[in-house]
């Protein structure tokens, strides 16, 4: 019988997760079936109707991460710092696990690229959830200095405090903190796209947007007209975030090269 999994979100209608989890699974030689629901009421109504039915697995994309958290029976030590969680598992004795592959996803796809973190200047843009996920694995791989901007300074403060960087004011970034590497982990672009002074990117080897497709492309263009060489979006971390998922559940890491270049709009 086929293992049913799902991702759950709102909106959840552009999700590529049904996709890319088919994609592994024809792969794989895994019988899989994976949905995309939209809850109608709570996240735990639906998560617990999914489960309750037979279901073995979910990913949990936007702006569910923190209740698929609070949610599950237990959790990765890595889901708890990040405080939210994109999969959940059914465990063999039902209970419901926690894991964010986020973060992970986003490391592996800097080892495609052979970009390395440590004794990096590294400009994080941002401070949501992905922003989060982000940050904590960046630190752990010992960059030489981790910036962080936010519209809301607050919040990139208490996520500085969190993971060993520093806060900066934008005015600041070009002057005084020029960075190897800059990330855009803001949801900006999906309305009104940021523009940034050529000057913030005048030492940047690496231009990151976690975004992906036509959401990615202004900041990418800024890079690269400023001179960046490698201006990269975040298909790649997606495409690996879903294979990290898939491994946590089959039991089996799928190969995802191929499947990056299927992300792009056509
Ligand atoms: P989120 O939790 O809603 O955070 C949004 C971030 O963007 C916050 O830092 C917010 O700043 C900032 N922002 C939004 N509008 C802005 C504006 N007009 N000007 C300046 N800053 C603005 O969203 P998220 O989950 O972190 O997602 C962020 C991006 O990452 C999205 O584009 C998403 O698609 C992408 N993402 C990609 C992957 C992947 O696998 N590739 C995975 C997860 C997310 P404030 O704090 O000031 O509101």
């Amino acid at each position: 019988m086929n293992r049913r999994y799902a991702v759950i979100g709102n909106p959840v209608q552009h999700s590529r997760s049904p996709w890319l989890h088919t994609y592994f699974a024809r792969q794989t030689q895994r019988p899989i079936v994976y949905a995309a629901y939209q809850p109608a009421g709570s996240f735990a109504d639906c998560a617990s109707a999914f489960f309750a039915g037979g279901g073995c697995g979910l990913n949990i994309t936007l702006p569910y991460k923190t209740d698929a958290l609070a949610f599950a029976d237990s959790a990765s030590a890595y889901a708890r710092q990040v405080a939210a969680a994109n999969v959940l598992k059914r465990q063999a004795d039902g209970s419901i696990r926690a894991y964010n592959t986020d973060g992970s996803g986003f490391l592996r796809d800097l080892q495609r690229l052979g970009a390395t973190l440590s004794d990096k200047t590294i400009l994080l843009l941002g401070a949501g959830g992905a922003a989060q996920a982000v940050a904590h694995a960046i630190n752990r791989q010992q960059p030489a200095r981790l910036s962080i901007y936010n519209r809301t300074p607050e919040r990139a403060q208490q996520l500085a405090q969190q993971c060993g960087g520093s806060a900066i004011a934008i005015a600041d970034i070009a002057d005084e903190r020029p960075a190897e590497i800059i990330i855009n982990a803001t949801s900006a672009s999906h309305k009104q796209p940021l523009s940034y002074a050529p000057a913030l990117f005048r030492q940047t080897q690496l231009a990151y947007d976690l975004s992906y497709g036509t959401a990615a492309q202004h900041f990418l263009r800024q890079a690269a007209s400023a001179g960046v060489v490698q201006c990269v979006d975040g298909s790649g971390m997606l495409a690996w975030q879903a294979a990290l998922s898939f491994a946590l559940w089959e039991g089996v890491l799928p190969s995802v090269a191929e499947a990056i270049p299927h992300l792009q709009p056509h």
